[in-house]
């Protein structure tokens, strides 16, 4: 039998799956509560605890920046984080077509072993199924996390008038390198996805005494959906400046070309924080000193009227509503 694709056996409860599911997942994620292969992983938790779940179903399963297998850890690993909850067990579902390269798998498994460690969350429990060719498109991934709070009250109903509202980064990389890699278009400047881990920036925002109301990564929809999705939320006006979002050339010039708003273009590792005002220089000084967070910027404030919608102010003095994204800019970004 060739181990150089996976079988449809390797799904098949038996021999293969055995070996493959020791061989290549228990290696790469090694842990004592993976290893004790009870039918459910036995946890211990304390206090309040986060719990989230995503699908990933990215194409291509390689871009810029990233792969499937980086972005299903970081993207459960920030649903935490985003709830001020440490990141702390994971469980990992793989759907793999029949004929799927074995070497592809497990640069796959590698990349989320890599990304687990930034964050120091395990994976406990697994699945593994195999369909027959042309049932699914090569691989589908669903990360399930769990993680103790340790800030609790964040949240999108939490906004106040005169906060301000700070993004962690350049935004809309992620969405451009997608389609920068299904386009099949290479940039002398090396555009990357953003696709990152966030934990790390958070601890560091919470072990800070910053009164943070609200924290969100903006995935699909992009920082346009978080913005909106906190105005409605939390029934108060947010004002953007439009001059102060940092967006990098190529992701602008990317936009120009296809007709997309920065603004709408999904991240994967760019996060959006609410916090009081006269906080807001502190926060953005350890946002800039730790992680990615150099481009970090203040954008916009809560303002008065509560009528939940998001006000842009152009560099050219005019005023006008951010709206939802609407319709499917890019299917199959994560
Ligand atoms: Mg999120």
């Amino acid at each position: 039998m060739s181990t150089k694709y996976i079988q449809l056996s390797h799904g098949g409860g038996g021999l293969e799956m055995n070996k493959l599911i020791r061989g290549l997942f228990f290696e790469a994620f090694d842990n004592a509560i993976l290893r004790s292969e009870e039918d459910a992983a036995l946890l211990n938790l304390t206090g309040q605890t986060a719990f989230t779940t995503d699908s990933f179903t990215v194409s291509p399963l390689f871009f810029a920046g990233g792969d499937i297998g980086k972005l299903a850890i970081a993207g459960t690993v920030n649903d935490l984080a985003m709830v001020g909850a440490e990141p702390q067990y994971l469980s990992l579902g793989v759907i793999i077509e029949e004929g799927f390269p074995f070497d592809s798998l497990k640069t796959i498994v590698q990349s989320m072993a890599t990304e687990l460690k930034k964050s120091g969350a395990k994976i406990v429990c697994g699945d593994t199924k195999v369909v027959p060719k042309g049932c699914a498109d090569g691989l589908f991934l669903n990360t399930t996390g769990v993680g103790r709070v340790i800030r609790p009250g964040i949240s999108a109903k939490a906004l106040q008038p005169g906060d301000a509202i700070l993004v962690s980064r350049d935004i809309g990389r992620h969405g451009a390198a997608i389609l920068m890699a299904r386009e099949g278009l290479e940039l002398e400047s090396g555009l990357q996805s953003d696709c990152a881990t966030l934990w790390g920036t958070v601890e560091q925002l919470l072990i800070h005494p910053f009164e943070i109301r609200a924290m969100r990564d903006a995935t699909r929809g992009g920082l346009s959906a978080v913005l909106n999705e906190w105005a409605v939320a939390s029934n108060v006006n947010i004002q953007v400046n439009e001059g102060d979002v940092p967006v990098a050339d190529e992701v602008r010039g990317l936009c120009e070309l296809y007709g997309f708003e920065p603004m709408d273009l999904a991240n994967e590792g760019t996060f959006v924080v609410a916090l009081p005002k006269s906080q807001a220089d502190g926060a953005l000084e350890v946002l800039k000193r730790f992680g990615h967070c150099e481009h970090a910027a203040i954008i916009g404030e809560v303002c008065e009227a509560p009528q939940g919608k998001v006000i842009l102010n152009t560099p050219w003095g005019s005023r006008r509503y951010l709206d939802l994204p609407a319709g499917e800019l890019l299917p199959r970004i994560c």
